[in-house]
């Protein structure tokens, strides 16, 4: 049978073009408006804005330590308490409102956030430190998550699905929501992500409780703030802004909760897990959680190595390598490596590292001081063993400011060596022998991770063979390895990566609902 194309009849987002002086011109005088702002931020309770735990938490740029941006107020034990009761109280109501009128709520949403794009990146780049092209394609994503799990909804929740059975007897399957959902996400897509989980969620049914990422809880504000502006009643989702170690125990922990949607580090996602499990008596929860990977690449000598060279400075350095899916090994076959190496490192020496607000940057810096010292004793400890291979440049005054490390690349000899995810702009490159293939698709497998994976061949039995052995969710071929495309790649991983069901793609609302047959004799 012929290919289908599955949801051909949506559209995603136009986002903006920066190439168009009509479109960059008034996106940079808003920015510059938006420059001279302070955000707040505090706990948003079905009773309202909460005064949270009387501190005031001052958010920092990561670009300049100097420039406080704003502030938040944390959520105190009892609000996580008051939260959960409301959210129960509220399921019942929103699981019976029509699914139509739930995804007009989400469309509504689609269209506040691209009216809102400009305070959006400017919180983007002020508050995450993301470049201009990373704001437009987060909010870009996070308006097609609306429209997608709308649509979504819509077709598996619209109609009953009639079951066949004997004259005289009529069989029905219908979806509805499982309760009350906990969402928990990550500052590297504040928007899009922290929307993502809390749209489907909310579309299917379920109320929500939204735990940002501490980095990111203003953006998290105004995202919720527009979602109330959208229709979305304040008992159907709150915010609880606060520390992930204090407040995570509270709702993992908690008997009513019914789901939890995570993304972040496999190791919180373990602990989560944990924290669900060990309710004692209470019902078993769904968890959805997509977490890190070790992704790799693999280049063999019939590459081109222009196209390589593209691909993997996109992969590892663009959102400075702090994405989920970016390139963190590469593999290259020994007869292309030479050659490849010297255009890379040619290439990360023209990388603008710089303020994210300026559109001649490529890599901005990562989320905060914890993690730029993490990075920096990687390197460090490659570059005592002369291992390190390039950098990119970084002006002295920009170290001085902000949370920057110059794209790196560093020499591996297996990937066995990497105990963990380098979440940030940091390459580790192989070299391998044609006749030492299956080992290093071996030694890839073994590291547990499974999410992206990358193959650049013009040998397509190669290319095909990789492919049939690699466990991963997706595998990028003769193209760069991130930014997956709402309803064109759904994106989300295997074993330590994840739980699956793909975000974006056409079965992830499934996982947020249960299922009723209902049997009428006639
Ligand atoms: N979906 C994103 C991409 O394809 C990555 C998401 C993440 O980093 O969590 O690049």
């Amino acid at each position: 049978l012929p290919h289908r194309l599955y949801g051909s009849d949506r559209a995603n987002s136009r986002g903006l073009n920066l190439m168009i002086n009509s479109q960059l011109q008034p996106l940079q005088q808003a920015l510059q408006a938006w420059d001279l702002h302070y955000w707040q931020a505090r706990p948003l309770l079905a009773e309202g804005s909460g005064a949270g735990t009387g501190i005031n938490h001052p958010v920092l740029s990561p670009f300049d330590r100097r420039q406080q941006v704003g502030e938040v107020q944390w959520s105190t034990p009892e609000q996580v308490q008051q939260a959960l009761n409301s959210a129960e109280t509220a399921f019942p109501r929103w699981n019976a409102v029509p699914v139509a009128d739930r995804a007009a709520m989400l469309r509504r949403l689609a269209d506040l956030l691209e009216e809102h794009f400009a305070e959006l990146m400017a919180l983007c780049a002020r508050e995450a430190g993301k470049q201009l092209a990373d704001g437009i394609a987060e909010i870009r994503e996070a308006v097609d998550f609306c429209r997608y799990y709308a649509s979504q909804a819509e077709h598996h929740m619209g109609h009953p699905m009639r079951m066949p059975g004997p004259t005289g007897e009529s069989n029905e399957l219908y979806l509805s929501g499982r309760g009350v959902f906990v969402a928990i996400s990550p500052w590297n897509f504040p928007v899009a992500i922290f929307l993502g989980q809390i749209t489907a969620a909310l579309v299917t049914g379920n109320t929500v409780l939204a735990k940002p990422a501490e980095q990111t809880s203003l953006i998290a504000y105004r995202c919720v703030e527009l979602m109330y502006e959208a229709g979305v009643p304040r008992d159907v989702v709150q915010l609880l802004p606060g520390a992930g170690r204090e407040l995570g125990p509270l709702l993992t922990g908690d008997p009513r909760v019914a789901g939890v949607v995570f993304t972040g580090s496999t190791a919180t996602a373990w602990q989560i897990n944990l924290g669900l499990a060990q309710r004692q008596g209470a019902p078993l929860a769904a968890l959805i959680a997509e977490t890190g990977g070790q992704n790799a690449m693999v280049v063999d000598s019939t590459a081109l190595p222009e196209q390589v060279v593209a691909d993997v400075v996109e992969s590892a350095f663009a959102s400075a390598g702090q994405r989920c899916s970016a390139l963190r090994v590469l593999f290259l076959q020994e007869d292309i490596a030479e050659k490849v190496e010297t255009l890379l490192f040619g290439a990360m020496q023209e990388l603008q590292v710089g303020d994210p607000r300026d559109l001649a940057t490529d890599v901005g810096p990562v989320i905060d001081e914890t993690a730029r010292e993490k990075l920096l004793k990687h390197i460090e400890h490659y570059r005592q063993m002369k291992r390190l291979l390039a950098q990119a440049p970084v002006p002295e005054q920009l170290r001085e400011a902000g949370e920057f490390v110059a794209p790196t690349a560093l020499r591996l000899e297996s990937i066995g060596e990497l105990d963990q995810e380098h979440f940030g702009p940091v390459l580790h490159i192989a070299r391998y022998r044609a006749a030492d293939l299956d080992q290093v698709i071996d030694s890839i497998n073994r590291c547990g991770f499974g999410l992206t994976f990358g193959i650049q061949s013009r040998n397509e039995s190669f290319a095909a063979y990789i492919e049939g052995r690699v466990r991963v969710g997706n595998v990028y071929i003769n193209r760069n390895m991130i930014g997956a495309v709402v309803g064109v790649q759904p994106f989300g991983g295997m074993g330590l990566s994840g739980t699956g069901p793909k975000a974006g793609g056409p079965h992830y609302l499934l996982r947020f609902v249960t299922e009723r047959t209902r049997t009428i004799n006639t």
